[in-house]
């Protein structure tokens, strides 16, 4: 039997629409408009395409959307000016700095100088801190987009075996934290794991967060497992994940595609978090 795949844009447009509603009842009931800042430094090709495609979502999801592009030279003080000034501005709910920073700039210290209520990527050592002691956190947005594919397709994860490819701050430990709080039993694996595909042949969850196109092959998997790939590899095939798609399907139960899976999910989730960010602000209650 062919496994399901699951659908992240559908689920992802699901999501927006249901955010759009939301943002229509905060601006009726309280005259509240959310606001999205993106701070996009240099010129970098994949970077200026999310960025697009983020401003663009935003806006259509009924929220403001703030865009500032600095050049590539652009000194760590103007950076850190301008996290300050959007930190003060009460029209601006969530900011983002596009990740990857020119290498002349200390991209920890302008992460963590972004006001932690404001902070929707989640990225900031607070709001690590929060989810990783079990805090209310802004979630970082690719596990967080994870977590609610996983929901949709298993329910309850209470006592799954998760095992998590990969230990970045930005994938991999959140997204362990956000399993164990969903009651999982965690494994993190990384480049120093031995046998990493007797590792993942005991899990009921996969969550591939590599950066290596189509590793997890088929018959690493337990049958009946529910495959989340994180990885966005370009390649001269095209965009392919760091599972085997092909040979994953025949083992598991669902598998996320790349692309269609994970990816989209993530964008629904900065606007999900920036939404979470403007109630907060107003004191209201986080949006069911
Ligand atoms: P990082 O490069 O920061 O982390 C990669 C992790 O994979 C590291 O922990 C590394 O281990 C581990 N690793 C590398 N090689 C192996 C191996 N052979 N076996 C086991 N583990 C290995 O990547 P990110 O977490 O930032 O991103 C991971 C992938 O997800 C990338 O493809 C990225 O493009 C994609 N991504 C997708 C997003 C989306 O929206 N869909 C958002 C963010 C990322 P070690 O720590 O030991 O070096």
């Amino acid at each position: 039997m062919t496994a399901t795949r699951i659908d992240g844009k559908a689920h992802a447009a699901r999501l927006r629409a249901r955010i759009a509603e939301q943002v229509a009842e905060l601006k009726q009931a309280h005259d509240l408009v959310p606001g999205l800042a993106v701070v996009l430094v240099g010129e970098d090709p994949a970077s200026q395409v999310y960025v697009a495609s983020k401003g663009k979502q935003t806006v259509e999801a009924g929220m403001k959307s703030f865009e500032h592009r600095l050049p590539a030279d652009a000194t760590q003080a103007e950076l850190l000016a301008l996290i300050g000034r959007l930190n003060a501005d009460a029209e601006v709910h969530g900011i983002l700095v596009q990740l990857p920073l020119p290498g002349h700039i200390n991209e920890s210290e302008v992460i963590n100088a972004i006001a932690v209520k404001k902070d929707v990527d989640g990225f900031t050592v607070a709001n690590s801190g929060r989810l990783a002691t079990g805090q209310r956190a802004m979630v970082p947005c690719t596990p967080l987009g994870c977590l609610m594919l996983l929901r949709d397709q298993m329910g309850d994860l209470s006592g799954k075996e998760a095992v998590v490819i990969g230990r970045s701050n930005i994938v991999g430990k959140p997204m362990a934290s956000l399993l164990l709080g969903d009651n999982a039993t965690v494994t993190v694996a990384h480049s120093r794991t031995k046998d990493l595909p007797e590792v993942v042949r005991r899990a009921d969850i996969v969550v591939a967060a590599v950066g290596r196109p189509e590793m997890v092959k088929g018959d690493w998997l337990k049958p009946g497992a529910v495959v989340i790939d994180v990885g966005i590899n370009r390649t001269e095939a095209g965009l392919v994940g760091d599972v085997d798609y092909a040979s994953a399907v025949e083992i598991a139960a669902a598998v996320t595609p790349v692309p269609g899976g994970v990816g989209p999910m993530t964008i629904a989730c900065l606007l999900a978090n920036t939404l979470t960010a403007c109630c907060r602000a107003n004191d209201l209650p986080d949006p069911a």
